[in-house]
C-alpha cells in the first residue's frame, strides 16, 4: 500500500471567508456598503479607506470566531482527511490572540480534525507536505511540494500557480486524477 500523501490546507481566506466577514465588520462600523465585487485584485489593506481598517477588525475579540466559512469546505476536507494525512496550516502567530478563536472554531466546524493535525505557526517555509493549498503566493513560494493557489478577491490576478476556484474545484482536482 502506497503512502498517504499530505496536504497542508490553509484557514483564512480558504477554510474560512475573511473577505465576508471584513465587509460586514465595515459596515456595521461606518454604515458604508462595499460589494465583493468593488474589492476583487484589492490586496487587504487597500479594500476600505482606511488602511488600518483590517487589522483592527481582525484584532477584535471573537473575530476568528465567528468567521464565516467558505461553500463545501467541510464535506470536502471531511473527504480529503479520509484519503490523505491532512493538516491545518494557519500563520497564526502574526495573530497570537487568534490561537484559542482558530482552534475553537476548527472544533466547532471541522470536528474530525484531531489537534494533531493543525499547525499553528509563524513562518509557513518551515512546513513540509506533498500538497499546499493557500490563497497567499508568498506561502506557496517557499513550498517545495505541489502549490496550489486558492481563489480569493485579492488573487484573482495571480498567475503563478495552479488555481483551485472553489472546494468542490478541490475535490474534482484531488478525486479526479488518474
Ligand atoms: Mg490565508
Amino acid at each position: 500500500m502506497s503512502k498517504r500523501e499530505t496536504i497542508a490546507i490553509d484557514m483564512d481566506g480558504v477554510l474560512a471567508n475573511n473577505m465576508a466577514h471584513y465587509l460586514a465588520y465595515h459596515f456595521r462600523e461606518t454604515g458604508i456598503r462595499i460589494t465583493e465585487t468593488e474589492i476583487q485584485g484589492k490586496p487587504e489593506e487597500q479594500c476600505f479607506e482606511d488602511p488600518d481598517a483590517v487589522y483592527r477588525y481582525l484584532a477584535m475579540p471573537d473575530f476568528f470566531r465567528t468567521l464565516p466559512i467558505n461553500p463545501d469546505a467541510q464535506e470536502v476536507v471531511q473527504r480529503l482527511n479520509d484519503h490523505f494525512n491532512v493538516y491545518i496550516v494557519s500563520a497564526a502567530m502574526e495573530f497570537p490572540w487568534s490561537l484559542v478563536e482558530k482552534y475553537n472554531w476548527l472544533a466547532e466546524h471541522f470536528p474530525f480534525i484531531s489537534w494533531q493535525q493543525i499547525v499553528f505557526c509563524g513562518d509557513k517555509g518551515i512546513v513540509k507536505a506533498d500538497y499546499m493549498i493557500d490563497d497567499h503566493c508568498y506561502n506557496l513560494q517557499s513550498f517545495s511540494g505541489n502549490s496550489l493557489l486558492f481563489n480569493c478577491y485579492h488573487n484573482i490576478n495571480e498567475t503563478e500557480f495552479e488555481r483551485l476556484n472553489s472546494w468542490k474545484d478541490a475535490e474534482r482536482y484531488f478525486f479526479s486524477k488518474g
